[in-house]
């Protein structure tokens, strides 16, 4: 699997759980950081991407930092989208994990979504000009992620990835504190907790991860779905 984040925390932040239990299972997973967060307010880019280095290891997953627009300032345009269909080209990833479009409080995250929407569309073209050098890929599924409630589409029924085991939970958790900078300002690895918490009442499970199909999901066979959340 292949995720963006606009800042070097909102993968492990939001779906850090998710990861970890792909990777503990033996999958491999990637994570594409498009700025070293120079925006904020709490934390040096050299640190934040120092933070994100070790957070990405704690997950088992490898990381890489794209430089576009810079933190703050990304824009939707076509040269963009056609980098990061480079970038799904060169990793060739089955899912793709990328923040919700819906837009919410940062303007980095949905314009991040956006881009990444067109990419797994361009990835697939054989004829886009700046692409020639390598081979087209199709991915699997396109998912997003919500990194804060309001991000949550409202129009896409999430699938929710139960990650209950206790360490799983410990492993997100770690992942989440490798960023100091960041949790030292705000209890941000409680937040996550609790709407894991809470998405995890709704699954009749403990902790739970929401994650929104960007297209109908496609199975062979009715005993692949997994049950659904009426009757709880
Ligand atoms: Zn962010």
């Amino acid at each position: 699997m292949l995720a963006f984040g606009a800042h070097p925390d909102d993968i492990e932040f939001t779906c850090g759980g998710v990861i970890a239990q792909e990777t503990d299972a033996g999958r491999a997973a990637h994570f594409v950081v498009c700025s070293r967060g120079e925006a904020a307010t709490h934390g040096a880019p050299e640190q934040r991407v120092e933070e994100a280095r070790r957070a990405a290891a704690l997950l088992g997953a490898t990381v890489e930092f794209v430089e576009l627009d810079g933190d703050s300032h990304l824009e939707v345009r076509a040269a963009h989208a056609i980098t990061l269909a480079g970038v799904l080209r060169r990793v060739r990833p089955g899912i793709v994990l990328a923040p919700s479009p819906t837009e919410n409080q940062h303007p980095d995250h949905w314009r991040l979504g956006r881009l990444v929407c067109d990419a797994v569309r361009l990835a697939r073209f054989g004829g886009v000009r700046e692409l020639r050098e390598s081979a087209p890929h199709g991915i699997a599924q396109l998912l997003f992620y919500a990194p804060t409630r309001e991000a949550e589409p409202d129009k896409i029924s999430p699938v929710l990835i139960d990650i209950s085991r206790p360490e799983i939970i410990a492993t997100w958790v770690a992942a989440m504190e490798a960023h100091g900078s960041q949790t030292s300002a705000r209890n941000y690895v409680e937040v996550q907790l609790t709407r894991a918490r809470l998405h995890g009442l709704g699954a009749g499970v403990e902790y739970a991860t929401a994650l929104f199909p960007a297209d109908p999901l496609v199975f062979s066979s009715l005993s692949g779905l997994g049950r659904g959340t009426r009757g709880l």
